[in-house]
């Protein structure tokens, strides 16, 4: 038998219905922002994600789906291509491709599948869905105001009530810029040469190329350490802190609480300023449902123009089990309002009046003319409809359907006009 490749996995219902409840809900407090759905492809060139999300970070270095790509044809170059990681570069490359400044384009979000080869786990898989949004856009715009940080941040914390999860914590962090970032980084490597011997073997390596990553280790014989090394906040230029403390002062005013971790780095690098992560405490190990933060030299990194942005990625896999907790997906689900049980060579007649129930917004489930009543009623009942109506000859002379409430037992006959409304009654 060939099952599914390992880290991936079938959403199947009632579990789907919850997946659609979380994101009809997700469209409607994002379009409340003013936020519009932008759609990239999963595939990119290799190069985008070494850029924009960093060469020395995990996901690229151990984690992305990457082949090489052959010509096929004269005209073609081969090139590698990656599935992608995370969506924030292909968003802000779409950005720069399609000059989506020009047409005041600068709040976008996205839905869909991304690709990591890490350990599954629960919680953690190869392919898993995010959903994220992006706040871009020129200097001067608005897109580098501690606002729109704060924007953001309180739009996530108005989903989270309104998908019903309490119980998230948020953190909040300051990384600096590339100012006080390469203060800190010296600072840091100082302070990890004497130590980083005694740390794991990706630790002495980021110790040496990328020190801040060290931040990423989860092992836990390397944490006092760690906990030891000197922290950004005490790094930070007057324009970072006063951009945080201004984003703290709009969340303390409209009421997002939250606290401060000044060993939140996130994964990724080409994050500036404020970097945030929503938990939650009944998701276990991997308790990170979403993380975020702002990327005011990504774009020039990618090759465009200065454009300041902030974004965040939501872990949908997570998001949607922590609703489990509480929602049993089931509750989610519309069962058949009636179930069609066609008599002997009555199958179109029972085609044209499910055609007739279903231009009312009924969902309607249709039998099969070989079926013997009793068949009828078990698979009717299977389908958790609440009616069963039976089309014969008879009734259809007659224009009036014998229908039958599953639940109460109550059986009446209803002319073919007044059906829709006596089902929906
Ligand atoms: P990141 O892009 O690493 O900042 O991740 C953003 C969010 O995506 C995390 O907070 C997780 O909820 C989710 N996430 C990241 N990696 C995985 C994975 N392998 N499986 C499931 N969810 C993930």
């Amino acid at each position: 038998m060939i099952k599914a490749v390992r880290g991936t996995r079938d959403l199947l219902p009632p579990d789907t219905a919850l997946w659609n409840f979380v994101e009809a809900a997700v469209r409607d407090v994002f379009r409340a922002y003013n936020f519009q759905e932008i759609r990239t492809p999963i595939f990119e060139a290799t190069e985008l994600f070494a850029r924009g999300v960093g060469e020395e970070t995990d996901i690229v270095n151990k984690e992305m789906f990457t082949w090489d790509d052959k010509a096929r044809a004269q005209s073609e170059k081969g090139q590698s291509l990656t599935l992608r990681p995370e969506n924030t570069a292909g968003v802000v490359r779409a950005y720069i491709e399609n000059h989506l400044w020009d047409r005041g384009l600068n709040k976008l979000y996205y839905m869909g599948p991304q690709f990591r080869r890490e350990r599954p786990a629960k919680g953690r898989y190869r392919q898993f869905y995010q959903i994220g949004a992006e706040a871009i856009g020129p200097p001067a715009s608005g897109s580098e105001s501690p606002a729109r940080d704060a924007e953001i941040i309180e739009m996530l914390a108005t989903l989270l009530d309104r998908l019903g999860i309490s119980g998230w914590n948020l953190e909040l962090n300051s990384v600096g810029c590339a100012n006080d970032r390469a203060q800190f980084n010296q600072a840091l490597r100082k302070a990890l040469e004497p130590v980083k011997d005694k740390m794991c073997g990706d630790c002495q390596r980021r110790a040496v190329t990328n020190p801040l990553r060290v931040f990423d280790c989860k092992v836990p014989e390397d944490q006092p350490i760690i906990e030891k090394l000197p922290r950004i906040s005490q790094f930070l230029d007057v324009g970072c802190r006063t951009h945080f403390e201004a984003v703290q002062a709009i969340l303390a005013r409209v009421g997002v609480p939250f606290s401060l971790n000044d060993r939140l780095v996130r994964g990724l690098d080409y994050y500036t300023r404020t970097a945030f992560e929503f938990t939650h405490g009944a998701l276990g190990a991997q308790n990170a449902i979403l993380g975020g933060g702002r990327y005011d030299g990504l774009s020039e990194a990618l090759g465009g123009p200065a454009a300041p942005g902030i974004g965040f990625a939501i872990g949908e896999d997570r998001l949607v089990m922590s609703l489990q907790e509480k929602t049993p997906a089931e509750s989610m689900l519309r069962k058949p309002d009636v179930y069609l049980a066609p008599m002997a060579g009555m199958n179109a007649e029972a085609a044209k009046l499910a055609r007739e129930l279903r231009r009312h917004h009924l969902v309607v489930e249709v039998g099969d003319d070989t079926f013997r009543l009793k068949k009828s009623f078990e698979a009717a009942t299977k389908a958790g409809a609440k009616y069963i109506l039976i089309v014969g000859e008879n009734e259809v002379q007659v224009d009036a359907f014998a229908l039958k409430n599953l639940v109460s037992g109550e059986q009446v006959s209803v002319p073919r006009a007044a059906l829709a409304q006596k089902i929906q009654g």
